[in-house]
């Protein structure tokens, strides 16, 4: 069908890459931050850039098309971007992820048709997980079901929120299978399915140029060459660090933007910024130590086509407890920024105000630092 797959261009050396990446940033995002925070528009234009450079593929192997780089490569070019914007660095996450699942489940058209498009940012990926991921973690109900039928499944049901959504996209999203006891399915969706609508998200605080929209399935027909995994709970066990880990790329991200704001603050107002407890030097201090354990994680789940050298349990618990110092981090690095640019920093449409806004969703996001906290507990809870 399509016809990339193999005909990719050949990996970008790093150095290249992030040189790449700090012009598209300079030219087709920086310029636009107002218009993407306040304005809500979407950056498609500079995502695809960023796959024509080579950033969508640094996590896939290259057995299927990637640059084999591994997880560490997708966390620090989603810094790299949520360090001007947390709203667009999410959008490479979702996008990303969406790919972290085609390269990693059963199906070979998935992996061989789909795949290349996400990695060479011909199609855009998002994700509908923030729901099964806290169904599983017993939070919520799951919202979709899907009933067998000739060649796929029948989906209806509805996701609220579903970012970096685009009507030639795809996303990620788990159903309840009708008539089993209860298992699930894994797939990725094609946006263009017949019964599918993609609605009004809402408004939101911040992240208002992440194209979020909620999923409307009624009837939608899933041809079984989409389905990742059936049932799925193996599989998700195995993808699970990977989507938690990378989401700490636009975390940290936020958090060096943040160190940048109370440097440039301190040029100024340094003789008084100084008493602050949480300076430039100690919220960098922590970033480094935190950035260590995630790059330290993140090549030990390399492209995910390793086995694993631990139990997923262990690697887990580990993993939470990367993400959830993240969202605490942002959350200090924000709170800092702001009170060392004072009243410059409380005015509307401040950058420290922005940063604000955008830290608080690092802390909600699913996993959500509460959600987090739930589930550090249940795996430090003895198995009986
Ligand atoms: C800007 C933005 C973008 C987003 N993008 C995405 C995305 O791309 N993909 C995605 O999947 N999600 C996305 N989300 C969703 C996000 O990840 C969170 O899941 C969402 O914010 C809800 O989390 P929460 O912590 O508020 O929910 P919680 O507070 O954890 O939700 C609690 C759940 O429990 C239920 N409940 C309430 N009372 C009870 C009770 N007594 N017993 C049992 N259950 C109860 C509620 O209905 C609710 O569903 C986005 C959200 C935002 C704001």
């Amino acid at each position: 069908m399509y016809s990339e797959f193999g005909t990719l261009p050949p990996p970008a050396p790093t150095a290249t890459l992030m040189a790449d990446l700090q012009a598209a940033i300079a030219e087709d995002l920086r310029p636009n931050l107002r218009e993407i925070d306040e304005g809500g528009k979407y950056p498609r234009a500079f995502l695809e850039r960023v796959g024509a450079i080579g950033g969508f593929r640094q996590g896939t192997p290259t057995a299927l098309g990637g640059a084999g780089n591994g997880l560490r490569y997708t966390i620090q070019i989603m810094e790299e971007i949520s360090r001007d914007c947390l709203s667009t660095g999410f959008c490479y996450w979702c996008h990303t992820v969406c790919a972290w699942y085609a390269q990693t489940g059963g199906s070979d058209f998935l992996k061989q048709e789909i795949l290349p498009r996400l990695t060479s940012g011909q199609m855009l990926g998002a994700t509908g997980m923030s729901n099964p991921m806290k169904h599983f973690a017993g939070i919520e109900k799951i919202r979709l079901t899907a009933t067998r039928c000739d060649g796929g499944y029948q989906i209806n049901g509805a996701l609220p929120w579903v970012s970096n959504a685009v009507s030639d996209g795809c996303f990620g999203a788990v159903a309840r299978i009708a008539g089993t006891d209860g298992d699930y399915l894994m797939a990725i969706i094609p946006a263009r399915s017949s019964g599918l609508e993609l609605g009004d998200g809402g408004h939101f605080i911040a992240l208002e140029g992440s194209s979020t929209h909620n999923a409307i399935f009624r009837d939608v027909f899933l041809p079984d060459e989409w389905v990742l995994a059936a049932p799925c709970a193996e599989y998700i066990a195995r993808i699970r660090p990977g989507f938690m880990l990378t989401q700490s790329g636009f975390g940290l991200g936020l958090v060096r933007g943040c160190i940048d704001l109370m440097k440039r603050s301190n040029d100024r107002v340094g003789h008084v910024n100084c008493y602050l407890e949480d300076g430039a030097e100690r919220i960098e201090t922590d970033l480094k130590q935190t950035q260590e354990t995630i790059y330290a994680l993140a090549d030990e789940i390399g492209c995910g086509d390793q086995a694993a050298a631990r139990s997923p349990r262990d690697l887990t618990r580990d993993v939470v407890r990367a993400r959830l110092s993240t969202s605490e981090l942002a959350l200090r690095a924000s709170q800092a920024a702001m009170l060392h640019c004072g009243a410059g920093g409380y005015r509307a449409g401040s950058i420290a105000e922005r940063k604000l806004r955008e830290s608080y969703f690092v802390a909600v996001v699913t996993p959500a630092m509460k959600h987090l906290k739930k589930v550090l507990h249940d795996l430090e809870t003895p198995l009986s």
